[in-house]
């Protein structure tokens, strides 16, 4: 017999995609489907998945075990949310109201807004500050079903401002049951007092930051922002080759306003992921396809940015891009933290099908956080994230469009509860 300290029983349909690498292709909406199904594990760790009848052969329970009744619900794999700024200071709600009436992000950018706003607020808080708004954004995230997400800097842009938000990542993190996965944005922009003299920010980012972060451990990742209002592609490549002499891994937001050509660099530095890619060109992404680089859909900024163009999903899945849904939740062009939100956008803006967009959502999203082989889907050995939706199918978490409600969020193992049913 396997012995289980948790179990979720009475479970209409379990829908996973399986496997440690990215899904592309064809291949990214074939997901493994058990009706009637139940799920064990052990120490935080899958130790059953199938039907419930092999469950009641095969599994019992230690003493003090949890059982959880699906009530007939959908079991998924926990959300991995592979791109946020959520450790920010300071909301930026009037900035969206002119835009509502008629201003546009460049505009604002260009007057020293938009991320500037959030960087003003963010070095005005202290680091334990920060460290309380990260863990109450961890919070909601969980309730919402995410169980590992990625979270920036890039609201410092002074050596110590930066340090200190990676130390307030790493902080509120600490005993957290969401797995945080901390990226280094320093190039997110040229703060206003380096723009006169731009290559002074890059030399401090790549000579004095990158190698404290790196030394300190305080990311596994660099990215940089490729914008007419940030970083040049060469600016961006010289910080992000940097980076990965100090052995981070490196990520780009490429080609969210315009065609910058920043798909072609992600694919040319090797990144694990190239995020946005709205105006991305079709040799962008074929070199992204072919450097097995992830492209990430963040579908609601597309959609709160209010450009003129659909999230490309359907053209990475031509161009044979292992896709990823993400929300980057952020104060400026996406203040909304729900996976399930994202995953609904997905496929109503973006063409995904909802088995494709659960492999974005949860395996493609963990593969491009390094963390494939460890999440991201229900199989034996691998870590016991799921959530449970009290809903017949899987087809009502994009349907519902963000409202499909999670009876239970399971993170490493442990019932973490959720909404209401
Ligand atoms: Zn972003």
């Amino acid at each position: 017999m396997i012995e289980a300290d948790l179990a979720v029983t009475g479970i209409a349909e379990l829908a996973t995609p399986t496997g440690t690498t990215p899904r592309s292709g064809s291949d990214l909406g074939r997901l493994h489907i058990v009706p009637d199904a139940a799920i064990a594990a052990r120490s935080g760790v899958i130790v059953f998945v199938g039907t419930e009848r092999d469950y009641r052969q095969t599994v019992t329970l230690i003493p003090g075990a949890q059982c959880i009744d699906a009530q007939r619900g959908t079991v998924l794999p926990g959300f991995v949310d592979a791109h946020t700024h959520l450790a920010f200071a300071g909301w930026r709600e009037r900035e969206f109201d002119e835009r509502l009436r008629g201003a546009t992000y460049s505009e604002i950018a260009a007057r020293g807004g938009g991320i500037l706003t959030t960087v003003t607020a963010t070095r005005a808080a202290s680091e334990e500050q920060l460290v309380e708004l990260t863990r109450a954004r961890l919070d909601a995230m969980l309730r919402l079903g995410t169980t590992t997400v990625e979270v920036k800097s890039g609201y410092g842009l002074t050596v110590e401002d930066e340090l200190k938000q990676l130390r307030a990542v790493e902080t509120a993190a600490k005993g957290h049951p969401v797995e945080v996965v901390p990226t280094f944005l320093g190039a997110h922009t040229i703060p206003a007092e380096h723009r006169a003299d731009r290559r002074r920010w890059i030399d401090i980012l790549t000579r004095d930051l990158l190698p404290t972060v790196a030394g300190q451990r305080l990311a596994e990742y660099a990215d940089a922002f490729v914008d007419a209002h940030a970083l040049t592609p060469d600016e961006a490549r010289r910080v992000l080759g940097a980076a990965r002499e100090h052995g981070l891994g490196v990520r780009l937001h490429a080609d969210q306003l315009h065609d910058d050509g920043a798909t072609a660099l992600a694919a040319e530095l090797g990144a694990a992921s190239a995020d946005h890619l709205e105006f991305a060109s079709d040799a962008g992404l074929e070199a992204l396809a072919r450097a097995g680089s992830c492209g990430v859909l963040l579908p609601v900024a597309t959609f709160f940015t209010r450009v003129a163009t659909a999230p490309p999903g359907r053209r990475l899945v031509q161009a044979g891009v292992p896709v990823v849904v993400a929300t980057d939740f952020n104060p400026g062009t996406c203040p909304m933290e729900s996976m399930p939100l994202a995953v609904a956008f997905a496929c109503v803006g973006g063409g995904l099908s909802v088995d494709e967009a659960i492999t974005a959502a949860t395996l493609n999203a963990a593969c491009a956080l390094g963390r494939g082989s460890r999440t991201g889907s229900l199989e034996v050995g691998k870590r016991a994230d799921l959530v449970v939706l009290a809903v017949p199918n899987r087809y009502h978490l994009a349907y519902r469009m963000g409202l499909a409600p999670l009876a239970h969020v399971v993170a490493r193992g442990q019932s973490v509860g959720a909404g209401s049913r």
